[in-house]
């Protein structure tokens, strides 16, 4: 079609030419724009046919309120995913209310996605319509950077957060790349599968990047949602874990879950009493604690590593890091592949986060009972 025109434009200096190759070529020239206009009108359809219903904050520290928005065509490499369950985080929370600095209203929050493929673009690889998958806080990365070709492409410079200038998962269809797409294991239980693709990466990519050992004694500080899953995979991995709690009434609880100890995480003086012990922290609290007396709990060499995006400052002392050649460190998520060995991992030793169940709808009533510390331990919205 385009090439008819060039042509026709082409013999401009010879009118009556013209008007002889309009004419011969008037069939063709019709069929075009009747193919054109077809095109035109099915892609409209598609478009329409795009309309995701999601609950969005609308300014920091707002209610979510239902919230519709178009999706628009596919890309080659994306995946639209049918929401079954959203698990949610506290850093949903935090993007809310705009605690980091970097949110955008409306903001559809939600990372801890299931669900199913229901659309792939034209160069998705290894995902049809109708595969189980999930997704996490990562929904795309550029992967040719050296940390994506090393296969670390959550420490992508780029990588597209899923709650991060585009909209997440409290919400009926999310839209990602293929690779951050993770096939569910056969059989898994999709109502409680969704809390692995934040927390349970974020707990276990640690204990694989710090090299503990089963004969390793450990501690997690704050059992929420990231903390319940981290003593449950430290149990299986064999170590002595222990507990650090601000609230003394989940300790039965976490006892069943697998704490050989349970400690009071905001009272020093309880500290004090298990120093030189241990070899690696989890932090995942995101409040001021006493880091200093957490660095003395450290046996030689031992590593204090925090995914807690503790609002504050942490005080380390660098004498307290100095004198027993201990460390600080801290990590987001894990990778790709590393999200397939978790999901393995959690098969076999039959690992599951402990979720409460909220609809979608009654999401600002999930929000309000994380809030007030009443979750045990992941909340999870059914769509
Ligand atoms: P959560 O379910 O709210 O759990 C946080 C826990 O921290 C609470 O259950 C509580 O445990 C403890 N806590 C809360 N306030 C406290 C206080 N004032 N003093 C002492 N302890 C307190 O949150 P989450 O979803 O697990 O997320 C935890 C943190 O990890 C958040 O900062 C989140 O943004 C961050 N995060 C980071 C990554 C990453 O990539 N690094 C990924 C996901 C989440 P106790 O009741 O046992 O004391
Ligand atoms: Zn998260």
């Amino acid at each position: 079609m385009l090439n008819l025109f060039q042509h026709l434009i082409k013999l401009k200096a010879q009118p009556l030419i013209r008007l002889r190759f309009f004419i011969t070529n008037l069939n063709t020239i019709l069929i075009h724009t009747f193919q054109h206009i077809l095109i035109l009108k099915e892609t409209n359809t598609k478009i329409k046919h795009m309309k995701v219903k999601a609950y969005a904050a609308k300014e920091a520290k707002g209610e979510l309120q239902p919230f519709e928005y178009e999706l628009g065509d596919i890309g080659k490499e994306q995946v639209d995913i049918k929401v079954d369950y959203c698990g949610l985080c506290h850093s949903d929370i935090s993007m809310i209310n705009n605690d980091w600095g970097m949110s955008e209203y409306p903001l559809v929050p939600g990372h801890e996605i299931v669900g199913e493929v229901i659309n792939v673009g034209s160069e998705v690889k290894g995902l049809k319509k109708g595969d189980k998958v999930g997704m996490g806080w990562y929904s795309a990365s550029c992967m040719h950077c050296n940390q994506c070709m090393d296969g670390k492409q959550h420490l992508c410079n780029t990588a597209e957060a899923t709650i991060v200038g585009r909209h997440g998962g409290f919400a009926d269809v999310v839209r990602g790349h293929w690779s951050w797409a993770t096939i569910l294991p056969e059989g898994i239980d999709m109502s409680k599968a969704g809390p692995l693709f934040c927390g349970g990466i974020t707990v276990f990519n640690p204990i694989v990047l710090s090299g503990v050992k089963p004969t390793d004694k450990v501690g997690v500080i704050g059992i929420g949602g990231l903390g319940h899953m981290a003593l449950k995979f430290l149990k299986a991995w064999g170590c002595e874990v222990t507990a650090f709690t601000s609230n003394k009434s989940k300790e039965d609880a976490l006892k069943k879950m697998g704490a050989h100890n349970v400690v009071d995480s905001t009272n020093s003086d309880e500290l004090e009493r298990i120093a030189g012990t241990l070899d690696f922290i989890l932090n995942t609290t995101n409040v001021k604690l006493d880091w200093d007396a957490y660095l003395t709990t450290l046996a030689p060499q031992g590593k204090l590593h925090t995914v807690g995006a503790v609002l504050e400052p942490m005080e380390i002392p660098a004498f307290s890091m100095i004198s027993g050649e201990k460390s600080v460190g801290g990590s987001p998520l894990g990778s790709i592949a590393l999200t397939r060995k978790m999901l393995e991992f959690c098969v076999r030793h039959d690992i599951y986060p402990t979720v409460e169940e909220f609809k979608m709808e009654d999401v600002n009533k999930a929000i309000k009972h994380l809030h007030d510390g009443k979750a045990r331990f992941r909340l999870v919205l059914k769509a």
